[in-house]
């Protein structure tokens, strides 16, 4: 089996890293940062998501797992003090594989520009590069309201628990192959009207998002900032692709939901 590990970069990741490594080694497993079957990424959720997004063209063969230097995260639940727990774990293969749902997002232009496509792990959100941002929201087809305000977040059931959350939308287990449209602060008026509340949408329900009249959009992926101009939609939808977590133990997703936002 081969490993890569991915660093937030302070000192304690790093020290953390390198005793991984060794241990690994000990084992007999091989660092591969180019083609690694395990992932393990040492600091917070956001190292997490770095992690994810280096190796988003090799889902399929890569599994990953979180040791947290800092707060329990969502994606980083391993503890400093349980890392020779989790290395032997991971060399005793094949473990467990938990996969979530992702979110696909494709950008489409008004020129030649080919589409482009991404998949998030925590979401994507839409605001306009000045002022409000207008927008149609069609969903399956269908127009559904012209959104006027701040922006929109599109998130995963993994996600819903960072920026989503902040936006009053709900928490959604990630059994459920799933996306969430939440709003960020729509105007309402007599003349505006969004529905308000954040909306679920299954699989196969794309969300499709049409300039009303402004085509430039400051477009989020995770923690990666896109300044997308001459856009003619943005669609959403659950991607096909999934995420694969390896998972060494119990730890239920209300329990971790319950210790980060309510008490440990
Ligand atoms: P950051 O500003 O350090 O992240 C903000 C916080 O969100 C950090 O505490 C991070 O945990 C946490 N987080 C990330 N994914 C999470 C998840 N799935 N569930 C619960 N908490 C989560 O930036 P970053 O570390 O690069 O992360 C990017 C993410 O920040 C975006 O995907 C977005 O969800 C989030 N964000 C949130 C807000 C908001 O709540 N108002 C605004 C902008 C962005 P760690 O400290 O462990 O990294
Ligand atoms: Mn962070």
């Amino acid at each position: 089996m081969k490993f890569a590990i991915q660093s937030k970069g302070d000192d304690t990741s790093n020290k953390i890293k390198k005793q991984i490594t060794n241990y690994l080694n000990e084992f007999d497993l091989t660092y591969d940062e180019e083609e690694p079957d395990i992932v393990i990424s040492v600091g917070g959720d956001g190292t997490l998501l770095h992690a994810f997004h280096r190796y988003v063209n090799r889902l399929s063969e890569t599994a990953f797992v979180g040791v947290h230097t800092g707060h329990l995260g969502f994606y980083a639940d391993w503890t400093p003090d349980e890392v020779e727990k989790l290395v032997i774990h991971l060399a005793k293969t094949p473990f467990q594989i938990v996969e979530y749902p992702l979110l696909e997002v494709s950008i489409c232009f008004n020129d030649d520009i080919p589409d482009k496509r991404y998949l998030a792990l925590n979401e994507c959100t839409i605001k306009s590069m000045e002022g409000s941002l207008v927008i149609d929201v069609i969903i399956k087809g269908d127009r559904f309201e012209t959104f006027r305000g701040d922006g929109l977040c599109l998130s995963t059931p993994t996600g819903s628990t960072a920026y989503n959350k902040a936006l009053n939308g709900a928490i959604l287990h990630p059994s459920l192959s799933a996306i969430q449209l939440a709003e960020m602060a729509s105007i309402n008026n007599r003349v505006f009207r969004t529905i308000g509340s954040p909306l679920v949408l299954p699989e196969h329900h794309t969300c499709t998002l049409k300039p009303v009249n402004d085509v430039n959009f400051d477009i989020t992926i995770d923690h990666l900032f896109l300044t997308q101009k001459d856009v003619q939609s943005i669609r959403c939808r659950v991607a096909e692709e999934r995420v694969r977590f390896a998972r060494l133990r119990p730890f239920p997703f209300w329990k971790r939901v319950r210790e980060s936002f309510v008490s440990d």
